[in-house]
């Protein structure tokens, strides 16, 4: 019988090991997307959605060019693949493992019952450097801050090597039914929110492309530029990453290589493999801490005064707090499913500390509307904005998005680009628009003649909160 690949967040030929185990037997190789949107597994969000049509779209056509297909189900995956099993006889199913807590239950459950079944079933690491359970420290413990474990992880990275995509693939005798991906309706068309998500080209070949462009040029300016939003100075891989379009084993060697050529930098090369590693990091803690999508890794978080806000939290979903720099990322998020990282640090500060907002409302907004969304690097990276998370930011270390918009968008160029309402103002006063009221617009004056919060009062309000948490009022 043939064997069954079941691709989830590797979305790629080239250094896929379960493409590859396949393709070694010989046997004809039935490659297989199943779209689950049941809630065992966190379904994924609108923007991800959008994303996925055009992955599928991309692989399905890099499978064709080889002489396979891609076969589409969707439904909840077990029964999906029971139809399947029925139909192709397979001798074998395969996949690439994935590290969350709900992910790791669901695919365990599989692979006992393929082996009741008397089906072979095989499982490998396309998405990591390092997976999780093989950095310890030395005392055998997960590493619950960064730079040990960055150290330790790195040292363990001696000889990467990443397999080429094969040429071609034995297709079946008669391919199981497929569906049409276009009956899945990812493409939002009333409204259609997705006509500024044109800078993106999903798929293998775009995430190769992004990889080489960044390291032909920007990489070089990324340890001075990385938090300017206004300069495009990072590599904007997240989704291709997150998706599996590139693993992150390609991203080393391509980068490794750059350097030992003499075409980029060490130094700044170095900074950038290193929010990989903040990747890995991330899926390590998930990994060790499976309740992190919904607890506090420091529970004392657990009693936090949360307020519920919805007038708020709409004004910050819409990019209408009366902050420029905060409004800019908020809507920067809505056009394009992306946001500067940068940006994700000020805009989920002031969710949570000046809005004293759970940190889990942002978290859920972030997941519908990233095209980046991702389980371990969303939660990781919101738990360490609000204080709560591992290596997190203290939490007293309150970010003035005033100052940090005059730090790192000094003359607007970020905020003119996604608030053009405030285009006209001068530098000086572009972080500050209240200042300026008298040059706005009505419907400008509207959100930037006041902010929703003014700074020090909230920046007092959210300290209060935290010295109650720990007892010291
Ligand atoms: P680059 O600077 O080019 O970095 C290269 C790669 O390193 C990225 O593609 C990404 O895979 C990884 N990386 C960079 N920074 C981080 C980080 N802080 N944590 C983990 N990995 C990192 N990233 C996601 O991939 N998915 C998310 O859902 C996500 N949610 C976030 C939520 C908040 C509140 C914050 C503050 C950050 C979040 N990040 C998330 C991390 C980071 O903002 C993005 O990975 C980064 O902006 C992607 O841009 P880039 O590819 O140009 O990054």
């Amino acid at each position: 019988g043939p064997v069954i690949v079941w691709l989830r967040n590797d979305l790629r030929l080239a250094d896929n090991p379960a493409l590859a185990a396949a393709a070694a037997t010989g046997r004809p190789v039935i490659p297989l997307y199943i779209l689950d949107q049941t809630p065992s597994v966190r379904p994924m969000g609108a923007a991800s959605l959008w994303w996925l049509d055009k992955s599928l779209t991309a692989l399905a056509a890099s499978l064709e060019a080889i002489g396979s297909r891609l076969i589409l189900r969707r439904g909840p995956t077990r029964e999906v693949l029971e139809d399947l099993i029925a139909h192709a006889q397979p001798a074998a199913v395969v996949w690439n493992r994935l590290y969350d807590a709900a992910s790791i239950d669901r695919d365990g459950g599989l692979k006992a019952w393929l082996k009741d079944e008397g089906i072979a079933c095989e499982s490998f690491n396309a998405g990591l450097l390092n997976e999780p359970w093989t950095v310890k420290n030395g005392a055998g413990q997960p590493y619950k801050v960064f730079t040990p474990y960055w150290r330790a992880a790195r040292d363990r990275l001696h000889h990467v090597q990443v397999e080429p995509a094969p040429n071609a693939l034995p297709a079946p005798a008669r391919w199981p039914p497929t569906e049409a991906l276009e009956s899945w309706r990812l493409h939002p068309t009333k409204p259609d929110w997705s006509t500024r998500f044109d800078l993106w080209t999903p798929g293998e070949g775009g995430a190769a492309e992004r990889l080489d462009d960044f390291l032909s040029s920007p990489v070089q300016h990324y340890d001075r530029q990385r938090d300017l939003p206004g300069v495009e100075a990072t590599s904007r891989l997240s989704p291709h990453l997150h998706f599996g379009e590139i693993g992150p084993r390609q991203v080393w060697v391509a980068a490794r290589n750059a350097v030992e050529a003499g075409d980029a930098p060490a130094g700044p090369v170095e900074t950038f493999l290193s929010e990989v590693g903040w990747r890995e990091f991330n899926h390590s803690i998930l990994f060790h801490n499976p309740d992190l999508p919904k607890a506090n890794f420091r529970p004392e978080f657990d009693g936090f005064p949360w307020m519920r806000d919805d007038a708020a939290f709409e004004a910050w979903t819409r990019g209408e707090t009366g902050y420029p720099i905060v409004d800019a990322g908020l809507r920067e998020l809505w056009a394009t499913g992306f946001m500067h990282n940068r940006v994700r640090m000020i805009a989920a500060s002031f969710l949570v500390k000046h809005l004293l907002i759970d940190w889990r409302a942002g978290e859920a907004w972030f997941w519908d509307a990233l095209v980046d969304a991702d389980l371990a690097n969303n939660v990781g990276n919101w738990q360490w904005v609000a204080g709560s998370g591992a290596d997190a930011a203290p939490y007293f270390r309150i970010f003035n998005p005033i100052a940090q918009g005059q730090k790192f968008d000094p003359v607007g160029a970020y905020v003119r680009r996604w608030v053009p309402e405030l285009a006209s103002l001068p530098d000086a006063l572009i972080h500050e628009p209240w200042k300026a009221s008298a040059q706005l617009d009505p419907a400008a004056r509207r959100i930037y003649g006041e902010p929703i919060v003014g700074h020090p009062a909230a920046r007092e309000r959210a300290l209060a909160a935290y010295r109650g948490l720990k007892g010291e009022q």
